[in-house]
């Protein structure tokens, strides 16, 4: 499908040249094999490497880290390819792993960046964060995983749920509570090998989704660490990096969720243009053709939104309330869009073999990940 980005005025020729890169590599290595992917229920390992050889990983990573030297446009761009692909909403967050590798660079020590960040460039290393646990999601201070101080280092016990690529995890980004007797719960995040001993990893769960996105569980049976795998060493344990983190992906969240927008819209426009019905395409109809344009305005709205926060993001300048405004609108937006134009395929619209199904199912899942649309207000309601 063909977007206009250049009129978007957020983008320069780096980026284009770039968005051209990652649309080849879902073009030529994702949605030829997603069917297959989707009936294994999981999509192979091999695809980091191949994204790393084909430059797409870490784009906005500092070169001396082994990124590519761009900035969070490049990233952005990233995601909205994934979103823009019929084969994005099947992978879940599939290759946007880059989020774990920002945490490192603004919150880890310096061996830590040299350490690991090359690693995920290189595809050699997949990471991801884990907060979420079996009992608690949106409530952190409910969260039940411990770090028992233990000589220098810590022991680590309890068990992570809904963990994007659990199953593929080399680096488990871990949250945990501090065990360490203090009246108010302190967290902190380490760095946890995931073949480390006492790491288990559980199947992927069985969703409405039928994707092969891989989320998962982890258990941490009693799993010893040093204090180099403290991110940011001694201290805080990088929980306030992880929040500021997160602020920066939920608007590449959005920013996904407004391409994936799009590409259901030229989903149902292909479709309703090409379906005759009463004589007619269905396009011709004024109840539908008022649906699509609805939804054309609907989506341009937001965008001019997301793109001013991509803008401050880049800049260092979003504020936690406005990441979560384009997160929150996006996100409730694509809900609304998807249903609305797989409606417009007809029964077409629930089946498996057609991607407007999955853009369905993959607008529920994005108004959890990152944070659900409740948490989102509660964080606007705090800055009024
Ligand atoms: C595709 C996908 C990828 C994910 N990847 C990861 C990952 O890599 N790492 C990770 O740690 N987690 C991940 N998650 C988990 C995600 O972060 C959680 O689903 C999310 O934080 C919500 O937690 P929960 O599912 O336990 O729901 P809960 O927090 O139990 O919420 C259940 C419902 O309660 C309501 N609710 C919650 N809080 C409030 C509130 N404050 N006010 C009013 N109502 C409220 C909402 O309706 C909400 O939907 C992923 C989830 C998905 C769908």
């Amino acid at each position: 499908m063909k977007v206009d980005h250049a009129e978007r005025g957020i983008f320069n020729d780096s980026h284009d040249q770039f968005r051209d890169q990652v649309r080849r590599f879902y073009e030529r290595e994702i949605e030829p094999n997603v069917a297959a992917w989707e009936a294994a229920g999981i999509f192979d390992r091999d695809l980091f490497r191949k994204a790393a050889s084909a430059g797409i990983l870490c784009p906005g990573m500092p070169e001396e880290y082994g990124g590519g030297g761009g900035d969070l446009l490049h990233m952005a761009v990233c995601y909205e390819e994934h979103g823009y692909s019929p084969a994005g909403a099947s992978i879940d967050s599939g290759l946007d792993t880059d989020a774990s590798a920002y945490l490192i660079l603004n919150g880890g020590t310096e061996e830590q960046k040299r350490e690991w960040i090359p690693r995920f460039a290189s595809g050699e290393v997949v990471g991801e964060g884990l907060f979420t646990e079996p009992h608690s999601g949106s409530d952190m201070a409910a969260m039940r995983t411990t770090a028992e101080p233990d000589g220098d280092g810590y022991v680590i016990n309890g068990s992570k749920a809904w963990i994007t690529n659990a199953n593929h995890l080399d680096l488990c980004l871990l949250v945990a509570r501090i065990k360490n007797g203090a009246p108010r719960p302190h967290f902190a995040v380490f760095l946890i090998d995931g073949d480390a001993p006492g790491v288990t990893k559980g199947k992927p769960f069985r969703t409405s989704h039928a994707g092969c996105g891989n989320l998962g569980e982890l258990f941490f049976d009693n799993v010893r660490v040093g204090p180099e795998r403290l991110l940011g060493g001694r201290g805080e344990g990088g929980i306030g990096q992880a929040a500021r983190t997160l602020n920066l992906t939920r608007v590449l969240y959005a920013a996904r969720s407004v391409a994936a927008c799009e590409l259901a819209l030229s989903m149902a426009l292909d479709f309703t243009k090409g379906r005759e019905a009463f004589g007619a395409p269905l396009f011709k109809l004024p109840t539908v053709k008022a649906k699509l344009a609805e939804v054309r305005m609907r989506i341009d709205v937001a965008r001019a939104f997301v793109d001013k926060c991509l803008v401050q993001a880049n800049a260092g300048t979003l504020s936690a309330e406005r990441s979560s405004m384009a997160k929150l609108w996006a996100t409730e937006m694509e809900v609304d869009v998807a249903d609305i134009c797989a409606h417009l395929h007809g029964a077409m619209g629930l089946s498996l073999d057609h991607p407007i199904s999955r853009i369905v199912t993959a607008s529920r899942a994005h108004r959890y990940a990152m944070g659900v649309s409740e948490m989102q207000r509660e964080t606007i309601m705090r800055s009024l």
